[in-house]
């Protein structure tokens, strides 16, 4: 079947169309400026006839999509011949709150559901809404199915997701740690332990996304028992402009001393933050950083330093949540490309009794690879991560049931 995966922010939306029975990305492209001016970018994999970019009036979410259909389906490019070839619709939602689990077939309630955590991700869930409406005015036939970057992490227990303030702010506004990119961590732990010839009840995996957004988890025997994001994709780890863990205390500290509002600290915080901000405003782009501190770079040197010494903290507070640990996994844009800053990271972990295969490391960018030699008493891999045939396969999955 194909799955028409939908992943749609403020300004733009990501789409990508997935045979289920290949596991195949046949199309994919990304429509950006949405409400400003406009630009589409299309790809059809079948052909490998390479981008098409076209710049064009893209006034809403509604005509995104009906300008994503109209170049699926076009008579030169398009990688179908009719909109019945598209079996169902994923759409990537980020807040699913409490209320959601799992992956959702989308239906009024649903959307109503989603409406009602908006406020936990006031600049996501909103955008995500609008792919969910335009695609149904658009492909009124076509089942749709909700997968939430949080869903995974709603195993977590009480003890992990609860922030130590009163219960007023929980009860009245369900302040908590609810966890992102869930569908990765999912994805990863479930895929390793296929690769690895074992079920997911078999293994503690601690699950490494480090992209520009990062975050860590601990899945237990196939459940998530901890992860570093919290009530927003803030918490955790140093990330390419987002701060990560800091004391709460320096918000006011700084709006304070610079006469700014709450709203304006935390924008800095998300997005002049992290390596982007320690490197001395250099680059939140791990290449940029390497390059720097190769030339001498201090500021470069310490990001790095900074970012790695932070991934290893949250491993081991994970190693002691789940009392050891199988098999470490390394994923997303650094994670799975960036053989430097997993040496650095790697490094602080000896006492796991891990044995690193240097080489095998230094040599392997974007591919599944055990980089811990063979008598290793904890395994660690490089396990590239697929969010959209994440979300293809959940979709499948639930419009075949
Ligand atoms: P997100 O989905 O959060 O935007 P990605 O998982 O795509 O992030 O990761 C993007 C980041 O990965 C880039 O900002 C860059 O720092 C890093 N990256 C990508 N490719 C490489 C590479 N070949 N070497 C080092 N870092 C890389």
């Amino acid at each position: 079947m194909n799955i028409l995966v939908i992943n749609c922010g403020s300004s733009s939306l990501k789409f990508q169309v997935i045979d289920t029975e290949t596991s195949e990305c046949i199309a994919k492209g990304l429509c950006e400026r949405i409400g400003i001016d406009g630009v589409i970018t299309y790809e059809n994999l079948r052909v490998k006839s390479g981008k098409i970019k076209t710049e064009t009036q893209i006034e809403d979410h509604k005509k995104a999509i009906s300008l994503v259909l109209d170049a699926l389906t076009d008579a030169g490019t398009g990688v179908i011949k009719s909109l019945k070839e598209i079996g169902a619709v994923g759409h990537r939602i980020v807040h699913g709150g409490e209320k959601f689990t799992k992956s959702v077939i989308i239906d009024e309630d649903v959307i109503e559901a989603i409406r009602e955590v908006s406020d936990l991700a006031p600049l996501h869930n909103p955008a995500n809404l609008t792919g969910i409406l335009a695609c149904r005015a658009l492909m009124p036939d076509t089942p749709m199915v909700a997968v939430f970057d949080t869903a995974f992490h709603q195993t977590m227990p009480a003890k992990a997701y609860m922030y130590a303030i009163p219960w007023k702010y929980y009860d009245e506004y369900k302040i908590r740690r609810y966890g992102f990119h869930g569908t990765s961590h999912s994805y990863v732990s479930k895929e390793v332990a296929k690769y690895l010839g074992k079920k997911p009840e078999e293994l503690k995996t601690i699950v490494c996304h480090l992209g520009n957004g990062a975050s860590v988890s601990a899945v237990e025997y196939g459940k998530c028992v901890d992860t570093s994001m919290g009530l927003t994709p803030l918490e955790g780890l140093i990330m390419g402009t987002r701060s990560g863990d800091l004391d709460p205390a320096v918000v006011d500290y700084i709006a304070g001393k610079e006469g700014i509002s709450a709203y304006e600290v935390d924008q800095i915080l998300n997005k002049e933050s992290g390596v982007y901000a320690l490197s001395g405003n250099l680059s939140s782009d791990f290449r940029d950083l390497w390059k720097a501190r190769h030339e001498g770079n201090r500021k470069a040197e310490l990001a790095l330093e900074a970012w790695a010494y932070r991934v290893a903290k949250y491993v081991g507070a994970y190693v002691a949540a789940m009392n050891g640990v199988d098999v470490i996994c390394f994923t997303a844009g650094v994670g799975e490309n960036d053989w430097e800053a997993r040496a650095l990271v790697y490094h602080y972990l000896g006492y796991l009794g891990i044995e690193f295969d240097e080489e095998k490391n230094a040599a392997t960018r974007g591919e599944i690879a055990e980089i811990s030699k063979p008598g290793s008493k904890v395994k660690v891999m490089v396990f590239p991560t697929n969010e959209e045939l994440a979300i293809a396969k959940e979709t499948y999955a639930l419009v075949t049931e």
